[in-house]
């Protein structure tokens, strides 16, 4: 098993794509300071979608601008077809990361093309892409599900990542968009991808719809998974699908992970007030439970001083 993982920090573009309000760009600005104040040096930082598609994304240019030029930290920017490409390309991210749907009618709805329509513009994207110094990272969504087909065939998953692999992009990512995932589920199907693409990077980002979403992510670790995507506090969801909540949390991913021997490099304590922050910010409680359980063993100290 790894005894490393990289957390992926997508709240930023997941988490706040899918929250009712906007979120100003000074408090996006600093929400992406403070996680990588606590140690995270990669990070989904916006979307280059239309604006009237995600409202709470059409400052990505201006997210991008305001935010410090650091050669220790990866931004990606999400992009879902060739414009997106030219905006992210334009704005300076370090990174940019394509979604292609594992449903038809899920990636029609999402990006308003076939699946296959979305895997050839991804190949031409990414060459665009190594052509102009980019680092390039593609996601097959709704991997263990889809909203409006049901059940996704394993196989469809892996001939999929097989097509998008051949780009040959930093890493494949497998994203369980609406949280319907299990821990088996993940482990069958991370061991077809991952036989199907020796040497290549996987990641995997869950949501927490059914509360799976952290056992999902230690099966994942468990098969060879290096990355993970998550959200400080929890926020976030997919304005697309249907009664989806919140990636899992990145804080309480990090006590899961650092209490099971797996290093993050990532401060737990900063991401914990970083959680809270953002809960003021959006006028809610996060559903992490780590900023509200605290951590161990360092609460029992804590109660006993
Ligand atoms: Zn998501």
């Amino acid at each position: 098993m790894n005894t490393q993982v990289e957390i992926v920090e997508v709240g930023p573009r997941d988490g706040l794509q899918s929250e009712p309000d906007v979120l100003p760009t000074e408090t996006k600005i600093e929400y992406i300071t403070r996680a990588m104040d606590a140690g995270i040096r990669r990070l989904e930082v916006a979307s280059f979608v239309h604006p009237r598609r995600v409202p709470q994304m059409a400052d990505a240019e201006a997210v991008l601008e305001g935010l410090p030029e650091r050669d220790d930290v990866i931004y990606i920017g999400l992009i879902l077809n060739r414009r997106g490409f030219d905006r992210a390309l334009a704005a300076g991210v370090d990174e940019v990361g394509m979604a292609v749907v594992a449903s038809d009618t899920f990636n029609r709805r999402n990006q308003g093309v076939s699946s296959d329509e979305s895997v050839a513009a991804w190949l031409d994207i990414a060459a665009d892409a190594r052509r102009a110094g980019l680092r390039y990272n593609v996601t097959v969504s709704a991997a263990f599900g889809c909203p409006f087909e049901g059940e996704v065939e394993p196989r469809h998953v892996v001939e999929l990542a097989k097509r998008v692999a051949e780009a040959e992009p930093v890493e494949v990512a497998l994203a369980d968009t609406i949280g319907v995932a299990s821990p088996q589920q993940v482990i069958d199907l991370i061991g077809m991808v991952a036989e199907a693409l020796p040497g290549m990077p996987l990641r995997c980002h869950f949501h927490n719809t059914r509360n799976t979403g952290l056992a999902n992510a230690f099966a994942a670790v468990q098969v060879g998974v290096r990355a993970l995507d998550a959200s400080i506090g929890g926020i976030g969801g997919c304005p697309f699908a249907p009664a989806a909540t919140g990636n899992i949390p990145t804080d309480d991913l990090i006590y899961m992970l650092e209490r099971s021997g797996i290093a993050t490099g990532v401060d737990l304590s900063q991401v914990m007030a970083t959680s809270e922050w953002l809960a003021g910010q959006l006028g809610r409680s996060v559903p992490a439970m780590l900023p509200r359980a605290g951590r161990f063993p360092e609460q029992l100290a804590g109660n006993a001083a």
